[in-house]
């Protein structure tokens, strides 16, 4: 058997995780909450002290907004978006009619306003936009939020619905670049804590089709991205558990996002994958959270 499909396997067996029916698709028992909500803490003790703004978004954002965002150019294959039911008694009978047959019954299903949220910080740039010129020393925020991504997999780090903690800076092309590479450092300690072995290395974002092709070499040949890899799944083929993006101006340049001085802002963002993380741990601590090491144990539960 893939050493993919016994993870998974593993994590169903020992309860952490409990399956759907689709892949990419489960649900998370107590522990594995536990293991998340302690994680995310860690991250908070290291972030903490820059004072970010706390901001939540439900798990789906206004479609206008992620119209706007750029995302469907690069990532078509990703987004997920929310449809409803929108007809009348008529077309009610007959979706229950092919329902009832077996047969599609989605024809009538209109595009609501809303999508899924792709990324934690793409509902907020158009919030950053809206309070107007940024302040001299930039903006700052701290966000969660669970992610679709139609990426249906069975290797367990691959979900489609996850989340994401993320800090998101705002700024001049210097305080951005300073943020990115504070947290570069710092997410290396931090993994490091939880005796997880790792490296970093330079990365590209999934860009669709051809033209995309030239978009992830753009990306790597920049240094744009950065990730933290943590075997998981495979040694080959090393899993991001945590990711290090500077957008240059491409999410100022949307939205209109000012600097004090007048300049186009820059944005950089650091993403944690919770689920991820937590996976990680399962997977070279073993699945029973009381026999982890104790240091480890001391880093998440004090
Ligand atoms: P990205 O925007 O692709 O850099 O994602 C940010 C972080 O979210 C990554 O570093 C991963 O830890 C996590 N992540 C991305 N895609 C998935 C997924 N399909 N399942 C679980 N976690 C993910
Ligand atoms: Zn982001």
């Amino acid at each position: 058997m893939k050493e993919t499909t016994s993870l998974l396997n593993r994590l169903f067996d020992s309860g952490i995780l409990f399956s759907t029916g689709i892949d990419g698709l489960y649900g998370r028992s107590g522990v594995f909450e536990d293991v998340i909500a302690r994680f995310d803490a860690l991250v908070t003790a290291f972030g903490g002290e820059d004072k970010a703004e706390v901001v939540r978004f439900p798990p789906a954002m206004n479609r206008a907004h992620f119209e706007r965002s750029g995302y469907l150019k690069s990532f078509p294959q990703l987004a997920g978006t929310v449809h409803s039911f929108c007809g009348d008694d008529h077309g009610h009978a007959q979706l229950m009619e092919c329902l009832a047959a077996g047969e599609d019954w989605t024809g009538q299903q209109k595009a609501t306003d809303v999508v899924l949220t792709p990324a934690a910080c793409y509902p907020l740039y158009p919030l950053i936009a809206n309070r107007g010129v940024l302040k001299p020393e930039g903006a700052l925020f701290d966000l969660q939020s669970y992610c679709f991504r139609h990426e249906p997999s069975v290797e367990p780090t691959r979900m489609q619905l996850f989340r994401m903690r993320e800090y998101v800076r705002a700024g001049t092309p210097d305080q951005v670049v300073a943020f990115r590479a504070d947290w570069l450092e710092r997410g290396g300690k931090l993994i490091e804590m939880l005796e997880l072995p790792f490296h970093v290395d330079v990365a590209n974002d999934p860009f669709f089709g051809r033209a995309g092709r030239m978009m992830k070499n753009n990306q790597r040949d920049q240094g744009l991205k950065f990730e933290l890899l943590v075997p998981v799944n495979s040694t080959e083929a090393p899993t991001a558990c945590l990711s290090f993006n500077y957008h240059q101006d491409h999410f100022g340049r949307t939205w209109g996002i000012e600097t004090a001085d007048g300049a186009v802002a820059h944005t950089a963002c650091v993403g944690f994958g919770l689920e991820r993380v937590a996976i990680a741990l399962f997977r070279h601590h073993g699945t029973d959270v009381q026999s982890w090491p104790s240091a480890v144990r001391k880093v998440l539960w004090g």
